[in-house]
C-alpha cells in the first residue's frame, strides 16, 4: 500500500500528559509537533487521552482544587496543544528506524521522517483478567477497582472502608501500606504463602496492625452494585480450591506495570522491565535526539503531574537539540545535533569521526 511520507521536526508519540505537554511546550515554540498517538483499543490499553481518560475524579492534580474529572483534564491539555498548532495524527506505529536522522516511523497511512523523537508513550498496568474488574459499566473499573494507590485511595469512598490489594511485590506492598493511612483494614491477597517484596517493605507491612495478609489466594470475582461500585471479592484457596466471599468498598490491583516500549526493543536502551533509560538530568535517551517522558521512563513516581513535568523537559531538550546545544545524555557525555560528544569533565570534545579536540579556546599569546 502507498503511503503518505511527513517530514517534521519534533514527532511525539502519546496523548497522555506527558506527550500533551510536550507538545505544548514545543508547538508554543513554533516547532510545529506532530503527535501520533495510537486508537482506542480496549485490549492493547490505549486510549488517546491515556491512563488518566479510564479514571474519574482526579484530586491531586494542581490547579483544580475542588477535583477535576480525568477525561475533562485530559481534554483541556488537548486543547491546549492544539491551540497552539499541534499537529494529531490518531495511527498505530507498526516500526521505527532509529539508526540514524531522520528517524523513520511507520504507520499503516504515513511514513513520518522526524528530526527529533519524543516517546511518551506511557506504561499499562497489568490487570488479572476476571469479571468484574474492567471499566464501568462493563465492571466497577473507576467505581472502586483501581490501579493506583496514590491516585484514588485518598477518595471518599475508601476511607474507613476495609479495602483488598492483590499483589505480593514491592509494589503491592507500598500500596497496601500506603492504605492503612485511610482504610479500617487493608487485605493483601497473595497467591502464594511468601511475598516477593524486598524484605525492609515486608517487615513494615507485618508490623502495620491494619494489614492482614491472606495467602495461597487468588481472586476469582470482584463483586458489586450497580452505582453504589464494589461490594467484596470472590476469593479461591489455591491450595483447598475453597472458595468464599470477602466484604470490601475497594479493590487495589498491584501486580506490576508494563511500560509500552515493545517498539523500541533492541534500539534504545531499556531497564530489565522494559523503561526507557533517560539521562539523570535531562530526558535523553542513548539515541541523540530521542528523549523519553512520562511513565515510560519513570518506574517510580508515575504521576500525571510528573508525567507532565517531564514533557516539557523533553521538548525543552528537543528544542535545545534542534538549536544545535548539547544535551546530557545517560553516559555524562553531553551530544550535539551534529554528533559532537562533549566529555563528561567538559574538557574534550569528540567529533563523530573519533577526532578529539580540547574543549577551550586557545589562549592567544597577549593572554597568556
Ligand atoms: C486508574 C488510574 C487512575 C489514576 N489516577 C491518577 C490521579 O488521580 N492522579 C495522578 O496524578 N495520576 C493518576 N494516574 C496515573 C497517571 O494516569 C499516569 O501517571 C499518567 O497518565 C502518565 O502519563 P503519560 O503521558 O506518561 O502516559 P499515558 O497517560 O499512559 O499515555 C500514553 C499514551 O501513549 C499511547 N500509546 C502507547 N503505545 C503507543 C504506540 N505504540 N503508538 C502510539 N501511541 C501509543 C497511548 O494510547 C496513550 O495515549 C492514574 C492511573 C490510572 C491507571
Amino acid at each position: 500500500m502507498l503511503t503518505q511520507t511527513l517530514d517534521r521536526e519534533v514527532v511525539i508519540i502519546g496523548s497522555g500528559p506527558a506527550g500533551l505537554t510536550a507538545a505544548i511546550y514545543a508547538a508554543r515554540a513554533n516547532l510545529r509537533p506532530l503527535l501520533i498517538d495510537a486508537p482506542s483499543d480496549a485490549e492493547r490499553q490505549t486510549t488517546p487521552g491515556g491512563q488518566l481518560m479510564i479514571t474519574t475524579e482526579v484530586e491531586n492534580y494542581p490547579g483544580f482544587p475542588h477535583s477535576i474529572q480525568g477525561p475533562e483534564l485530559m481534554e483541556a491539555f488537548r486543547l491546549q496543544a492544539e491551540r497552539f498548532g499541534t499537529e494529531f495524527l490518531e495511527e498505530w506505529i507498526t516500526d521505527v528506524d532509529l539508526s540514524e536522522r531522520p528517524f523513520i516511523l511507520q504507520t499503516g497511512n504515513y511514513t513520518v521522517n522526524a528530526q527529533t523523537l519524543i516517546i511518551a508513550t506511557g506504561a499499562s498496568a497489568k490487570w488479572l483478567g476476571i469479571p468484574g474488574e474492567a471499566k464501568v459499566p462493563i465492571g466497577f473499573g473507576g467505581n472502586g477497582v483501581s490501579a493506583c494507590a496514590t491516585c484514588d485511595g485518598p477518595l471518599p469512598g475508601f476511607r474507613n472502608r476495609e479495602l483488598v490489594v492483590v499483589g505480593g511485590g514491592d509494589t503491592a506492598i507500598e500500596e497496601a501500606t500506603f492504605l492503612t493511612r485511610y482504610a479500617s483494614k487493608v487485605y493483601l491477597i497473595h497467591r502464594r504463602d511468601k511475598l516477593r517484596a524486598s524484605k525492609i517493605m515486608q517487615d513494615k507491612a507485618f508490623q502495620n496492625k491494619k494489614i492482614e495478609f491472606v495467602w495461597n489466594t487468588g481472586v476469582e470475582e470482584i463483586l458489586g452494585e450497580g452505582n453504589s461500585g464494589v461490594t467484596g471479592v470472590r476469593l479461591v484457596n489455591l491450595q483447598t480450591n475453597e472458595t468464599r466471599v470477602l466484604p470490601c468498598a475497594g479493590v487495589f490491583i498491584a501486580i506490576g506495570h508494563k511500560p509500552n516500549t515493545d517498539l523500541f526493543k533492541g534500539q534504545i536502551d531499556m531497564d530489565e522491565v522494559g523503561y526507557l533509560i533517560t539521562s539523570h538530568r535531562s530526558t535523553a535517551t542513548n539515541v541523540p535526539g530521542v528523549f523519553a517522558c512520562g511513565d515510560v521512563q519513570d518506574a517510580t513516581y508515575r504521576q500525571a503531574v510528573t508525567a507532565a513535568g517531564t514533557g516539557c523537559m523533553a521538548a525543552l531538550d528537543a528544542e535545545r537539540f534542534l538549536d544545535h546545544l548539547p544535551i546530557p545524555m545517560p553516559t555524562g557525555d553531553e551530544v550535539t545535533i551534529e554528533g559532537e560528544h562533549v566529555t563528561p569533565d567538559h574538557q574534550a570534545i569528540i567529533e563523530p569521526d573519533g577526532t578529539m579536540i580540547p574543549n577551550h579556546v586557545a589562549l592567544s599569546a597577549q593572554d597568556e
